[in-house]
């Protein structure tokens, strides 16, 4: 496998905010520097949102994939309107109730198989940095206080307020209210936002920290810049995030940290469709969601989960339907089935054509990833040369030691797809064992549990044991 022509493959990434393709340049040596904006943790993450975190794990293993290190943020957003909401209705501290979904979303990060991030700061942590940058921001005059107590930014004291989401303020302000005090709110409501949201007792109840300004907590935008720059500096990399993000979140980051700093904050941005549900986002507000404990509840893996949110390009929107979830088996059966047949090869001849087919392979798998992630042309690399060493097994022209070539492409493939499944099968497991697994499977599936643990029982007794892979759950030999 030729991996240094991989070298001279330059990755190129849309940027939302060029509106279009850059070679992806680091700041520092060889090295990237990448926030991504987190979930918030006051329900558990939907399939949606997972949409946009495989995104960026594919970004991030694109990025290793082409030679360069990585230093990853996510950030936690535990306080905001939501959290607070959620805390103040259960009346438990805010702690308290974002533990929960902070834990189950690390569960279902490794679930999917989605590479852990360097830090995953909580905003709660950071507090003190958010009120340094609103001082700095106050002392320059592009922060103010308003009526109500609470200290907001002033965007018409930057000029290039807009600059992302290509908004011309003064179309804009025309019909706009003064200023906004929601961490959520849409264009037609372009205002000043607030970065200090000064404490109501009622709305709060016993959530608020101390600060110049008075009592209050930090506004959700302010939140990300200050993690941002004191885990990764004043200029950054990469910054990326769902679609929703890029206004007014994303605007409002850069307005913050380029006043506080006077430097670009972020060299590239990129953002991530939705999935939709009937052409509409899918979002805990509409209601029509998935976390991904519903779809394991529904004997769907981790794995089927992670292939079918990876399988579309990160700028079209994904469409979620059952028979989507259904159709990525069959097409992981397919490469798994074609990793066993490799292993099993005998044969000691060759025509001596799988290298070439190897290195065509590796290169154009390398060139779509380096096209913006175009997942679909490198999934299609894939099956393509799948189907051409079938071919040639099927005749028998791939040698045992071309087979170590085509498995070690596979797993170079799974750098990136994290979905394969290298394990050899056990060949020879009973019939009526198979049996009995497949039996314990759909009991669990209908949560059978006393007929579960009974099938259970029975297959330890004959030797063998049910082992939870990120694959699926699968026997082997005790
Ligand atoms: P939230 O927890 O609402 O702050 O969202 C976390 C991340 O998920 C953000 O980057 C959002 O842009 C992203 N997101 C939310 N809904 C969707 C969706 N339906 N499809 C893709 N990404 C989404
Ligand atoms: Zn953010």
């Amino acid at each position: 496998m030729n991996e240094h022509a991989l070298k001279n493959i330059p990755l190129k990434l849309y940027n939302t905010a060029e509106r279009q393709k850059q070679e992806l340049k680091p700041i520092k040596d060889n090295h990237i520097q990448l926030y991504t904006c987190g979930p918030t943790v006051y329900h558990y993450a939907h399939i949606g949102n997972f949409r946009t975190y495989i995104f960026e794990d594919l970004l991030r293993r694109t990025i290793q994939f082409f030679g360069f290190s990585i230093t990853q943020v996510m950030n936690l957003t535990d306080v905001d309107d939501k959290t607070i909401r959620g805390a103040i209705a259960k009346g438990i501290t805010l702690d308290a109730y974002t533990k929960p979904y902070k834990d189950a979303f690390f569960e279902d990060l490794k679930t999917l198989n989605i590479q852990s991030a360097e830090y995953y700061p909580a905003a709660t942590d950071y507090i003190p940095a958010m009120i340094e940058m609103i001082k700095v921001l106050l002392d320059k005059k592009v922060a103010y206080k308003g009526g109500d107590g609470s200290i907001y930014y002033a965007i018409n004291q930057f000029p290039r307020y807009g600059c992302l989401s290509h908004l011309h303020l003064e179309d804009l302000q025309a019909g706009a209210s003064e200023r906004v005090a929601a961490d959520e709110y849409e264009k037609e409501h372009v205002a000043d936002f607030v970065l200090w949201k000064s404490y109501d007792p009622e709305r709060d109840g016993q959530i608020y920290w101390e600060s110049p300004f008075g009592l209050g907590r930090p506004g959700w935008h302010l939140e990300c810049s200050a993690m941002a720059m004191h885990l990764l500096g004043e200029t950054i990399d990469i910054h990326v995030g769902g679609i929703d993000n890029m206004f007014p979140h994303h605007e409002n980051e850069i307005a913050q940290s380029e006043a506080c700093s006077g430097k670009k904050f972020v060299n590239l941005w990129m953002h991530a469709e939705h999935l939709v549900v009937d052409q509409k986002k899918m979002s805990k507000s509409l209601g029509n969601f998935y976390t991904l404990r519903d779809l394991l509840n529904k004997g769907f893996t981790g794995i089927q989960v992670r292939y079918l949110l990876l399988q579309t390009h990160y700028k079209t929107q994904l469409n979620f339907t059952f028979q989507g979830v259904e159709s990525v088996k069959s097409s992981l059966q397919r490469l798994n089935d074609f990793i066993q047949r490799i292993y099993n090869i005998q044969t000691l001849q060759s025509d001596g054509q799988v290298d070439l087919l190897v290195n065509d392979a590796l290169i154009r798998f390398a060139e779509a990833l380096a096209d913006d992630l175009n997942i679909s042309s490198a999934l299609a690399a894939i099956f393509d040369f799948v189907r051409e060493i079938n071919c040639l097994c099927d005749v028998n022209q791939v040698s045992q030691k071309e087979a170590e070539t085509v498995i070690n492409l596979m797993k170079k493939f799974d750098t990136i797809l994290g979905v394969l499944t290298f394990d050899k099968r056990e060949e020879n497991i009973p019939e009526d064992l198979q049996e009995a697994f497949a039996k314990r499977q759909q009991a669990r599936q209908e949560k059978n549990w006393a007929l579960s643990d009974e099938l259970r029982d029975f297959i330890h007794q004959r030797g063998y044991l049910i082992e939870d892979t990120p694959q699926g759950t699968r026997l082997k030999k005790q």
